[in-house]
């Protein structure tokens, strides 16, 4: 079973509720101007008849908290915005206190811990610790170079996943992350993490230059330490990061993951079936970004993880000001190629745009 089954049937039970009955508290639509110091801020091109309505605007609800109490990283990775884009606050953090209010503010049931790197947060211990206790989902996001150091402050449990990132193999990686033996330390904490009992998934985003053949050799490489899940993403280009170069439109996305399923088929991806089916492009999906909030040192990241045209103090305003309708291809220009897990896979786990077969084929792929 790719999942345990408890998280499985918790997440299932978590949006048929919320698509039976949304919270009315975040349906709610004020029209605010756009905030002008905000200097990733553009003019939109798309306004008025010409955008597509979105089948869930009326049903907003979060799947996945992006929780970052921190932003200092110990790597500078060339595809990372956050260490761009939050330069001036980078030394700050949230409390913990902060981290766990944002996680009851939304009620989302998976909390994906992520930065910055989160294990350089003093608190984590007591965070995750906390977040077991109140049954979330968490998967801690990290570059795996502290896990053997700070392993002893978890305890391991079923539904807490160390989620490792890793672009590839050795060589390739340590490019990406711009520090060599980053990919060594990843694979030691991979280990240790998996003798110690613990649940270990990896994180891959695929960049112009990524080769799919060497993505299988990893996973093959991985396969030997029983790592449970693998979870992919085609690079999106982020406002701060000015290396256009690395980022792919939707065609270049769709030629990449052409050969997904023998992927699919061989190890176990946590991507759902039908979002890979939108990377391959035989199906299209609207962006869910309010399934994926974000919430930092300045408050809930609107409109998505990836661009900010605001930052807001309740996760009410999040869901209230921001003009979701703006947003997505064919609304916004910034948004025109990204096919990113963060805007999509909320529409897939909840069914937009779904086919015949869909059902079955998620079951299949859950309990498999
Ligand atoms: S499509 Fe969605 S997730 Fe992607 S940049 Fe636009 S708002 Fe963000």
């Amino acid at each position: 079973m790719r999942f345990p089954l408890s998280m499985t049937a918790g997440m299932a039970s978590y949006i048929a509720r919320n698509k039976f009955r949304p919270n009315p508290e975040w349906q709610k639509t004020v029209v605010t101007a756009p905030d002008a110091s905000n200097p990733f801020r553009i003019v939109y091109t798309h306004t008025g008849a010409d955008r597509k309505p979105h089948p869930m605007i009326n049903k907003r609800f979060p799947l996945v908290l992006m929780l970052e109490p921190l932003h200092t990283c110990n790597l500078t990775c060339t595809g990372c915005g956050r260490i761009r884009e939050y330069e001036s606050t980078i030394t700050q953090k949230l409390s913990l206190q902060q981290c766990l209010d944002a996680v009851h503010e939304c009620g989302a049931p998976i909390v994906s811990i992520c930065g910055g790197e989160p294990m350089l947060y003093p608190e984590l211990g007591p965070l995750t610790a906390k977040l077991i206790e109140e049954n979330k989902t968490i998967y801690l996001c990290t570059n795996g170079m502290f896990i053997q150091k700070r392993l002893k402050e978890f305890k391991p449990a079923d539904k807490f996943f160390f989620n490792v990132h890793l672009d590839g193999m050795e060589k390739n990686h340590d490019i990406a992350v711009e520090r060599e033996g980053v990919f060594r330390e990843a694979i030691q904490g991979v280990k240790a993490a998996k003798q110690a009992g613990f649940r270990v998934c990896t994180n891959t985003t695929v960049y112009k230059e990524t080769d799919m053949n060497e993505i299988e050799e990893m996973f093959e490489y991985l396969a030997q330490f029983k790592v449970d899940g693998h979870t992919i993403s085609p690079a999106y280009g982020y406002s701060s990061v000015n290396d256009r170069e690395i980022f792919m439109t939707r065609d270049d996305i769709h030629e990449k993951f052409k050969t997904i399923d023998k992927l699919a088929d061989r190890f176990p991806l946590f991507s759902t079936p039908t979002y890979l089916e939108f990377l391959q492009g035989k199906r299209d999906y609207p962006c869910t970004a309010w399934g994926n909030p974000t919430y930092n040192v300045k408050g809930w990241k609107g409109p998505c993880y990836l661009i900010t045209d605001g930052h807001y103090k309740t996760f009410e305003e999040l869901m209230n000001k921001t003009q979701w309708e703006n947003y997505g291809a064919g609304n916004d220009p910034r948004c025109d190629h990204c096919m990113v897990h963060c805007g999509f896979e909320p529409s897939a786990a909840l069914g937009i745009n779904s086919k015949l077969g869909d059902t079955f084929k998620l079951m299949t792929w859950a309990f498999r």
